[in-house]
């Protein structure tokens, strides 16, 4: 059975080939399956930053049988979302959980679909265009494709900054500025808190980090706010979705793409079984001080820390993320 099974608006592709997309473009060869040949990342990190004052923790799955302290272990690490585990068997334990606790938080959290007004319809009544501007766009857009803002720039010399206006308010969104000359402020920066997949394949572009508390996420004509509650579950920041201008999004999310990311791997799994083994795989190998798993869409994000406290943004050489799907 498929991680989920709603397909989003906003990539209408399957997550399994999304992810092998992912792959073949970025890393060909290197699709990780449980089974599959082991990858560098993490190798040596963590055992050298045992923090005193958890030597009393008990291995914080529950169905641990065996009553280790940590000051048993020769362990202290990993934690995975605040807890330390004694063990692979228990750290893969309390994967499960929080995979199970995600999935289902998928099925329960489906949003009803909100209408919202057509982008042509708002932009009449806003007497932005003409009826007759609406229809041969319409026309157009029915006929070749494409959005409905582009053909009225196109056809009509409508004003890009007037379409924008409007999928602010369709979206009840603020419009976004990616800077001068199409720029982001530190995409290094931003590339440590939305992984490039997510970038790349629902469009969700980071724009700016304001005050270290709010993550300005923008987005080309559709609002995603199941991503944007992802990064916020993840990251602890605020998130605010908002749309950018057409001429500015597409450079910008270039320039985004070719940030340097955390290290990433992507999983697809065969099975819930195969997901959790991978998981725990990854998360024994890294030995994080900090880790949490989120979904976002179809995918489970997995990500880890070597370093606790580091503030709202982690330095990009400290995180390591895992991504994966339950392929079919
Ligand atoms: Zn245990």
């Amino acid at each position: 059975m498929p991680l989920l099974n709603r397909r989003s608006a906003i990539a209408p592709d399957s997550p399994a080939a999304i992810l092998r997309r992912a792959i073949e473009r970025e890393a060909p060869g290197a699709r990780t399956f449980e089974t599959g040949p082991e990858t560098q990342i993490g190798a040596g990190i963590g055992t050298g930053q045992a923090k005193r004052g958890r030597l009393l923790e008990s291995c914080s799955n529950p169905q641990c049988r065996t009553g280790w302290l940590q000051l048993w272990r020769n362990r202290s690490t990993p934690l995975f979302e605040g807890g330390w585990t004694c063990s692979p068997a228990c750290t893969a334990e309390r994967l499960r959980e929080a995979a199970v606790r995600e999935r289902k938080g998928q099925s329960e959290a489906r949003a009803p679909h909100r209408h919202r007004i057509p982008l042509g319809l708002l932009m009449l009544e806003q007497g932005w265009i003409t009826s007759d501007q609406l229809r041969s766009a319409l026309a157009s857009q029915k006929e070749h494709g494409g959005r409905l803002g582009s053909w009225l720039v196109r056809q009509h010399g409508i004003g890009e900054e007037m379409v924008t206006r409007a999928l602010a308010l369709q979206w009840s969104c603020p419009a976004l500025r990616t800077g001068s000359q199409n720029g982001l402020a530190n995409p290094d920066q931003l590339a440590a808190l939305v992984p490039r997949l997510f970038v790349d394949a629902f469009g969700a572009l980071p724009v700016r980090l304001a005050g270290g508390k709010v993550l300005y996420l923008g987005f080309e004509d559709h609002l995603d706010p199941a991503l944007a509650l992802a990064v916020e579950r993840m990251t602890g920041l605020r998130v605010e979705c908002g749309v950018v201008a057409d001429s500015e999004f597409a450079p910008a999310q270039e320039r985004m793409l070719r940030a340097k990311y955390p290290t990433v791997e992507l999983v697809e799994a065969v099975s819930e079984e195969a997901l959790v083994r991978a998981l725990g795989k990854a998360v024994e190998r890294s030995k994080p001080v900090w880790a949490k798993l989120v979904r976002a869409h179809d995918f489970l994000w997995l990500r880890m820390l070597r370093k606790a406290d580091a503030g709202p943004v982690p330095e990009t050489g400290d995180v390591e993320d895992v991504i994966a799907t339950i392929g079919g």
